[in-house]
């Protein structure tokens, strides 16, 4: 038997990277993956990979895109909540623009894409929903991501408020906090550097397992937590970090 069976599935940032991971995982878990991204060239090799996944061209932060997408959409059993924005900097390299584009990104679109599914869900009689955190939040720091630590702190608040408001309508709300996950922006951002190989190294020395982590290692996480089997579970952070904050 397939753990997603008949559920329906609408994520974000399923172009790439650890939405990429878990959009297939659904999908080969039986589930129908409305997978939205900015990307429309990502999407068109993400589908071609699996008959279960549904394009949907979207930016998380056009509110007026949001409305559309969830007009057409059939009423999802999931939400997966992955689309995240790294702003590499101190408080005082943070500009007002990298504020407001990791405050738009990482939690007014994960706000927004939730009020549009949420009562479409409420009346279906419940549903999970899985945000996207980082162990760099409330958790631990990480040199140069004050705005994005502070927007993903952001986002367990945002859990535990969704978790508490709607737990009698069966709705569930966790987060996922990954560590140091292997993705083409985190490659990119260790290229922008300058010495790829030196920044590879750096990350891997930071891995208390000396092994990378892969988006297919929080693939299954998702999974879980779209699941039936964790129908008790609500309002919860669950570290996937390869040690990093033990
Ligand atoms: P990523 O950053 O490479 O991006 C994944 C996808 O998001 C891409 O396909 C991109 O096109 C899409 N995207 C970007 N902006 C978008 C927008 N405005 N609207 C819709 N889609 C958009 O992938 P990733 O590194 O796997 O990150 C996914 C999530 O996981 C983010 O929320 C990130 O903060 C979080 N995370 C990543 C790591 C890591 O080390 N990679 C660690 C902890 C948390």
């Amino acid at each position: 038997n397939m753990r997603l069976e008949g559920k329906t599935v609408v994520m974000t940032a399923a172009g790439a990277g650890i939405g990429r991971a878990s959009a297939l995982a659904m999908a080969r878990e039986g589930a129908t993956v409305y997978a939205a991204d900015i990307d429309a060239g990502a999407l068109d090799s993400l589908a071609a990979e699996h008959a279960g996944i549904r394009p949907v061209t979207l930016d998380v932060t056009d509110a007026a895109a949001i409305g559309a997408f969830a007009a057409e959409t059939p009423t999802p059993d999931v939400l997966f909540n992955c689309a995240g924005w790294v702003h590499d900097g101190t408080l005082l390299e943070a500009t007002d623009a990298d504020w407001d584009r990791s405050f738009a990104v990482n939690i007014r679109g994960m706000a927004r894409m939730t009020e549009a599914f949420l009562p479409g869900m409420i009346g279906a009689g419940g549903g999970s929903i899985i945000n996207m955190a980082s162990v760099v939040s409330s958790i631990t720091g990480a040199a140069s991501r004050c705005a994005y630590g502070a927007t993903k702190g952001a986002v367990m608040g945002l859990t535990k408020s969704i978790a508490t408001d709607y737990i009698r309508d069966r709705i569930r709300c966790n987060a996922i906090c990954p560590g140091t996950v292997l993705t083409p922006s985190l490659q990119d951002r260790m290229a922008a550097r300058g010495d790829y190989d030196a920044a590879y190294q750096a990350m891997l020395d930071r891995q208390p397992l000396r092994e990378m982590t892969h988006p297919e290692d929080i693939a299954p996480m998702v999974v879980y937590l779209a699941s039936d089997e964790s129908r008790v579970t609500t309002g919860q952070f669950f570290v996937v970090d390869g040690g990093w904050t033990i």
